[in-house]
């Protein structure tokens, strides 16, 4: 990886707001806290702008971004390109499975190949952890990872953490769970980062063959007693089963079961929190880690998460182009 990418997680903020540190977005792992505080306000800037069918916004005029995803995606793929067009970038898809990647070609070559049609970003998924990295290492474009394996989806940890600080005000001192199929979650991991640095008090929950032990050394707190965390939580956020990811023999009994004991229903919420905010990166699977009524609850702020997505994504690609933070362009 680059050096600009690779800020240690306990490395000094940046004194200013005047740079980003780098281009790339690889994980949170490597992001300073300062830099995950400018990224969130750059993306507070952009909300306004974000919903707006009518109004874009020039500064990314004349740049190219390329979407890359080798799995498959609804809400990510889409929030990226059309966050793209409000900063009025030029966006090309890059569909993998129709690419000479599906004649042997290798992923280093397929980028080069589209880095040499002039593109800035490249914004990647892979089934593969750390493939964006490797490509960040080998093309001269800012790579951005839209989730990579079980590894990091950092524009989802940023955009949960977003949605996070609209509705309660601050991150630290918040005592967040993260529960479900922590193994094998991009999405845990992201979270994990990003709550962690700016001072959340995290929990991971679900079964003991889900939930990896080392996290421990990371000070994050284990449970697998869902019943017994859930009323000390401020924030909820509920994992799929990745079951595209699961090889080999059964984790856990049953579905059934699954829900039963790590499920989020109606009489489970009643012993939580009034104010506890209910969130999910999606897709749902319906009536295993949620119920339809809790997740079209009043306390679920899942729809606001997709939502947040196109601010935060509007500031990571700003961030990717070498913009300085804050930069502005005025509305055309
Ligand atoms: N959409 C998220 C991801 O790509 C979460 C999930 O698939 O369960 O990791």
């Amino acid at each position: 990886m680059p050096k600009e990418a690779r800020a240690k997680p306990g490395a000094s903020p940046p004194s200013s707001a005047s740079a980003f540190s780098g281009r790339h977005l690889l994980g949170l792992q490597e992001l300073p806290a300062e830099e995950i505080r400018l990224l969130l306000e750059q993306a507070r800037r952009y909300a306004p702008l974000s919903t707006q069918n009518r109004t874009k916004h020039p500064v990314l005029k004349g740049r190219l971004v390329v979407t890359m995803f080798v799995e498959s995606s609804t809400r990510t793929k889409n929030s990226f390109n059309l966050a793209a067009r409000r900063l009025s970038a030029d966006t090309m898809d890059f569909a993998a499975g129709s690419s000479s990647l599906s004649k042997g070609e290798t992923l280093i070559d397929t980028a080069k190949t589209i880095e040499a049609m002039g593109i800035e970003i490249l914004v990647v998924r892979h089934p593969a952890s750390g493939a964006p990295d490797m490509l960040a290492r080998h093309v001269k474009a800012a790579v951005v990872n839209a989730g990579d394996g079980s590894h990091e989806h950092p524009t989802q940890g940023l955009l949960d953490i977003y949605t996070i600080l609209e509705e309660k005000k601050r991150i630290e001192g918040l005592r967040v769970g993260i529960v479900g199929d922590i193994l094998h979650s991009r999405v845990a991991r992201s979270n994990i980062w990003g709550l962690l640095k700016l001072g959340a008090e995290v929990w991971v929950c679900g079964p003991a063959t889900l939930i990896p032990e080392p996290l421990r050394d990371l000070g994050v707190k284990i449970s697998h007693d869902f019943d017994a965390l859930l009323p000390n939580l401020d924030v909820v956020n509920m994992l799929r089963i990745q079951l595209e990811r699961i090889k080999g023999p059964p984790m856990f009994p049953s579905i059934r079961e699954y829900a039963r004991l790590f499920g989020l229903n109606a009489a489970r919420m009643r012993r939580a929190k009034k104010d506890l905010l209910v969130m999910h990166p999606g897709p749902l699977n319906r009536g295993v880690e949620i119920t339809p009524d809790v997740a079209d609850g009043e306390r679920s702020v899942i729809l606001d998460q997709v939502a947040n997505g196109l601010a935060v994504r509007m500031a990571v690609l700003h961030r990717a182009a070498g913009l300085a933070p804050f930069a502005e362009g005025g509305a055309e």
